[in-house]
């Protein structure tokens, strides 16, 4: 079992009990790790607040990702209460549902803005945050959450696949950049999990089909074992890899017809 005992972590992207990044935090916590986990807004700071009870004594935030003051209260609050942080897991992500469901050439110069900002730029801006206390701690780990839609055409994913392929760049550049550093940057890449962010990609119960008719494990991926992956990218044991984009989809992506 992974042990992040003595490890810090920052988990952004908490929704509800069906995010992926609460699966990640609650595999973290179970591996030892003490968590800081962020939520956006008024709206959810209850069900993160109440998830959190489970955990041991976490550090609760807001942080909103477009908005590089919260950023920087997060950063600031972590370096006064804990010092140092060792990894940090990006879920973060949202397009304006007009964006998803309309045809993708009447993408919005302010969709696809704001679409990226949330989804893609926001790596970089915690990413930067994070830098001097991972340093403080010898390295670090930095993981992100991505689809197969930055790849290939699924019908209404539009402008959050060409989030998700800057997404990927992105962490390849980053990775680059932090390597020296001894600090990590990979992503996984989910086969599709029924969430709230999913919840507004119209068709999504068909895309699941799929999966399950055609990923050679015939079947969907759970958001747990979205997690144990993330356990292996977050730990000692995947310190020799570093700008990686992990499939974690039953298999999905290597099928052609
Ligand atoms: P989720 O539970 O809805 O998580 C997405 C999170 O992003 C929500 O907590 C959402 O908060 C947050 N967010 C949106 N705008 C934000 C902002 N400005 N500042 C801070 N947080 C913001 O859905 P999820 O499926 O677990 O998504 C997590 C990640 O996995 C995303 O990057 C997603 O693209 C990726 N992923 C999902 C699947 C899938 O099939 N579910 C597959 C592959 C990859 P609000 O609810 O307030 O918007």
């Amino acid at each position: 079992m992974t042990d992040l005992k003595d490890k810090i972590g920052l988990i952004v992207g908490v929704a509800n009990k069906r995010s992926i990044s609460w699966a990640i935090a609650q595999a973290a916590a179970a591996a030892g790790a003490k968590l800081v986990v962020t939520y956006q807004g008024e709206r959810l700071e209850e069900n993160v607040r109440e998830l959190s009870e489970s955990l041991v004594n976490p550090l609760i935030l807001p942080c909103d990702v477009t908005d590089d003051a919260q950023i920087d209260r997060v950063f600031a609050e972590i370096d006064a209460q804990l010092g140092g942080l060792d990894f940090l897991v990006h879920g973060a992500a949202f397009a304006p549902p007009k964006e998803l469901s309309a045809p993708f050439v009447q993408t919005s110069r302010d969709g696809f803005r704001l679409s990226l900002d949330v989804s893609t730029y926001s790596l970089i801006a915690l990413t930067r945050g994070a830098l001097p206390l991972m340093e403080r701690r010898g390295g670090g780990s930095v993981l992100t959450l991505t689809y197969l839609g930055s790849e290939r055409v699924f019908q209404n994913y539009n402008v959050m696949g060409v989030a998700k392929a800057a997404l990927e760049a992105t962490v390849r550049y980053l990775a680059a950049d932090l390597g020296p550093k001894g600090i990590r940057v990979n992503a996984i890449s989910a086969g599709p999990i029924k969430t709230l962010a999913a919840s507004g990609i119209a068709g999504f119960s068909g895309i699941l089909q799929v999966y399950r008719d055609r990923a050679p494990l015939r079947r969907t991926v759970e958001a747990a074992e979205v997690a144990e992956a993330a356990m292996f990218l977050l730990s000692p044991a995947g310190r020799a890899v570093t700008a990686e984009v992990l499939m974690v989809d039953g298999g999905f992506h290597a099928i052609g017809t």
